[in-house]
């Protein structure tokens, strides 16, 4: 059998839909066959409900339901609500959405850390017991002071030899409400001198006087994420828990405590996050720029987040087709967003009808074309699926082009349209430029033109030849709409430390109002996605557009960098 070579498979071989295979994978294959846990597979995707879901998030759900779908699993979705002071409802209800629109069934099996608040607190007072818990007065500065550094050890607490019966009493109480946040916290008794901080008696438990979207004020002390992740996957017997690299660290404390505990063991493996060029995927720069205005909001077509993809036209194949493509590795490293383009692109490739859109309108007047006749000429909807069939548009006296299909001093290899030039109207005629004419200020505002009636499709009888060919519509016509074309959101220096004033890249957003596309598109619904030819893809913004008000998104423009990068 012929290896092939991986330089050549280039994209097409890659999006090949054969089940993946990863590092990740092989581990659960192993499990799976020494029937470890009775070989079932259980995986869970865990998001804190502090903000939408994006790309990143993405590549997580991807893998931890697909390794469930791939082994006969099943996948929670567990929320890892513990910070009640930056979770809230419509994150919940946006995940879930978000989600369910990838395509991922988590049946009824929508879990929340907030149900196993009294399993947890059990949990801590049976560290307590055990001597093997805290509760801890040193305030949060003299915890971060006492816990030392990378080169230096910790050192113990004061309140550290407390009795197990003072403890008891303690814990209580701070369950209770009796004491102000900051002023207790509940530490696991580890080792202050521990090479690994993560083991330097970590805080389980903060008091914490606010309300939790689902518990509301029954609880004034909350598991810190440390104590309540790794316990939680237990409960739900969870036997592959997955997380992202950040995570290897703690998983020695997350060991220590399941040992502890004396409960289901499930086994933890990390992966790297998905990073992207031009691109964060914090969740805090994110909704700083929510929270500013800098953005339309979560969904605004410029974010990285899941609404905002799906909002500008990314579907569901080409991020499940993207994240199979990036595969899952140990190391961290940042992928193109050229390279989730690619998938876009090549999705949309076999489902856009093809239409006419003019961006930025330059008005031709056809003066050997009678006035007001108009014809129809055949177009072709989709090369890529004859069952899309053709449709016909309007040809008349007076269109639209491009401003950019026109130079009054063409560059050589410029192939457009220029003064005594001929191009080829795409399924029309050939057009000449006669002359121009010019507003006061110089500007060239409209073309003076001639057609050859007999090139009708495309091709002169004389065998005469044009190189170039460019897109129009007939401007009576034409149907006026608003596109908005985009940019990566974030300015190229900012960084996840950076400032979050001047986050936005001034250009991310381009408004243009003078637009026009072919009358085809009069009644065009959200979801269907386009290609203005020559232009790239294009969706109705569902969420600004009103019936004879359209408002189409740029979903991704024609170039494909990252294919030609492939091929090089
Ligand atoms: P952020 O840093 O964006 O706020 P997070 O890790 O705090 O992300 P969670 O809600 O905790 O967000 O994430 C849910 C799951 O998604 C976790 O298992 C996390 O590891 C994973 N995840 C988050 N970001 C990425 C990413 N960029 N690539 C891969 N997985 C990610
Ligand atoms: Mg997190």
């Amino acid at each position: 059998m012929n290896t092939p070579n991986v330089q050549q498979m280039g994209p097409a071989a890659s999006e090949e839909a054969s089940a993946p295979s990863d590092f990740i994978r092989d581990i659960v294959a192993e499990d799976v066959e020494a029937n470890k846990n009775g070989g079932r597979v259980v995986t869970r995707f865990p998001p804190e409900p502090n903000g939408y879901l994006h790309i990143g998030h993405a590549k997580s759900a991807h893998l931890n339901f697909g390794i469930a779908a791939q082994y006969g699993g099943t996948c929670n979705l567990r929320f890892d609500d513990t910070n009640p002071t930056r979770e809230a409802v419509e994150y919940i209800e946006s995940i879930q959405e978000d989600l369910r629109w990838l395509g991922f069934d988590w049946g009824d099996r929508a879990l929340f850390s907030s149900d196993y608040f009294d399993q947890l607190y059990g949990y801590a007072v049976k560290l307590v017991e055990k001597g093997k818990a805290y509760v801890c007065d040193l305030s949060p500065e003299q915890i971060r002071q006492y816990r030392g550094t990378l080169t230096e050890p910790g050192r113990d607490s004061p309140y550290r030899d407390r009795s197990v019966e003072e403890n008891l009493v303690l814990l209580a109480g701070m369950k209770a409400g009796e004491f102000d946040e900051g002023s207790r916290v509940l530490r696991a008794k580890i080792d202050m001198a521990s090479g690994n901080i993560n083991l330097r008696d970590p805080v389980l438990y903060r008091i914490l006087k606010a309300p939790h979207p689902r518990t509301g004020d029954r609880w004034s002390i909350y598991p810190t994420y440390d104590f309540a992740h790794g316990q939680s996957d237990s409960i739900e017997g969870v036997t592959h828990s997955i997380c992202t690299v950040e995570f290897e660290d703690h998983r020695p404390l997350y060991d220590w405590l399941l040992e502890q505990l004396e409960i289901h063991h499930p086994r933890q493996i990390e992966f790297a996050r998905l990073n992207l060029s031009e691109t964060l995927m914090s969740k805090r720069v994110l909704l700083g720029l929510v929270e500013q205005g800098q953005v339309s909001g979560w969904d605004d077509p410029r974010m990285p987040t899941l609404s905002g993809m799906r909002r500008r036209g990314y579907t569901r194949e080409a991020i499940r087709a993207f994240c199979d493509a990036i595969g899952v590795a140990k190391r961290n490293n940042t992928v193109e967003m050229a390279m989730l383009e690619h998938f876009v692109r090549e999705d949309q490739n076999k489902k856009a009808l093809r239409v006419m859109g003019v961006l930025r309108p330059l008005k031709v007047v056809i003066e050997n074309y009678p006035e007001g006749q108009v014809e129809e000429l055949e177009a072709i909807n989709n090369p890529e699926d004859a069952s899309a069939g053709t449709r016909m548009i309007p040809f008349s006296r007076e269109l639209y082009i491009e401003q950019e299909d026109f130079l009054e001093e063409p560059p050589p290899k410029y192939f457009r349209l220029a003064p005594g030039r001929e191009v080829r109207l795409r399924y029309g005629f050939f057009l000449k430029c006669e002359s121009v004419v010019k507003d006061e200020t110089g500007e060239v505002v409209e073309l003076r033109c001639t057609y050859d009636p007999e090139t009708r499709g495309g091709h002169a009888t004389d065998g005469r030849k044009v190189k170039g060919t460019i897109h129009w519509v007939s401007a009576a016509h034409s149907v006026p709409v608003e596109v908005r074309l985009y940019e990566h959101p974030l300015a190229p220096e900012t960084d996840e430390g950076g400032k979050s004033s001047g986050l936005l890249n001034p250009n991310s957003l381009e408004t243009l109002t003078e637009s026009r596309v072919e009358p085809s598109l009069r009644d065009a619904r959200p979801g269907t996605p386009y290609q203005f030819e020559r232009l790239g893809y294009f969706c109705i913004d569902e969420a600004d557009s009103s019936p004879g008000a359209l408002v189409f998104n740029r979903t991704v423009s024609l170039r494909d960098s990252w294919r030609k990068a492939q091929r090089a």
